[in-house]
């Protein structure tokens, strides 16, 4: 630690950038879009579920209806069992498709072999049987270490958190409560997760009011994460 402190201190004197010299790896995740783009990514985690349907089919009505680009992140066992709704998802050119780890592992509880396994299951799984390329990877409960982040660059794929959790899959949150937390956090750029497998009691309400009045009243519109990533960031600049 003292070893590192005293690189940093270096990196200081001689105005190295410190987030470079200090912890490379961190550069590698996606956390948020550019603050000057007046959108956020709505993003859908398809994490596997051991009982019930899986699958929030209001909430994709709702997006599918209201034409809301939206990002999901399948999990490799969820899409073994939902063929049929890993193709409707596929079908609406508005959705984009991510991964989220082939059995929804504790990424940094395994070595680098293992990890490179959870993460390209589902990669491979949608390239062979759908012939859909993704490129754009959420580890399970959001937990990885530098090897996570190392192997997802090293495979060509794209490391995606947020900076907006809903805590949607909380049964002691309404609809109030996830809403207000959200609306605190809410800015451009910004990266929102929820969950579309069926465990947020109150996703499609919370998603409703999002989509209906939340980022209207504050000029955000919604976009796909790869969209939010490339968003033109003169958009917000003023007009002469
Ligand atoms: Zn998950």
């Amino acid at each position: 630690m003292r070893w590192k402190n005293w690189w940093i201190g270096i990196a200081v004197i001689c105005g190295v950038p410190l987030v470079m010299e200090a912890r490379p790896a961190s550069a590698q995740v996606i956390k948020a879009g550019p603050a000057s783009c007046p959108a956020v990514a709505l993003t859908y985690d398809l994490c596997p579920v051991r009982t019930a349907s899986g699958f929030d089919r209001e909430l994709i009505d709702f997006l599918i209806e209201h034409k809301v680009p939206t990002t999901f992140f399948m999990s490799g066992r969820w899409m073994a069992k939902h063929n049929a709704e890993v193709k409707h998802l596929l079908a609406v050119p508005f959705f984009e498709i991510g991964t989220h780890g082939e059995v929804h592992a504790h990424l940094p509880m395994h070595d680098v072999e293992e990890q490179q396994q959870e993460i390209m299951g589902p990669v491979r799984f949608l390239k062979a049987k759908y012939g859909r390329s993704t490129t754009l990877f959420r580890p399970p409960y959001g937990e990885y270490n530098d090897v996570t982040v190392d192997a997802v660059k090293a495979l060509g794929l794209r490391f995606i958190l947020w900076n907006i959790e809903s805590g949607d899959p909380d049964p002691a949150l309404s609809a109030e409560a996830i809403v207000t937390r959200v609306q605190k956090r809410l800015k451009p750029g910004s990266v929102i997760v929820l969950h579309a497998n069926g465990k947020g009691k109150h996703t499609r309400e919370v998603t409703e009011a999002l989509a209906g009045h939340l980022l209207p009243d504050k000029g955000l519109t919604p976009m796909t994460v790869s969209d939010l990533l490339r968003c033109n960031q003169s958009t917000s600049a003023p007009t002469p």
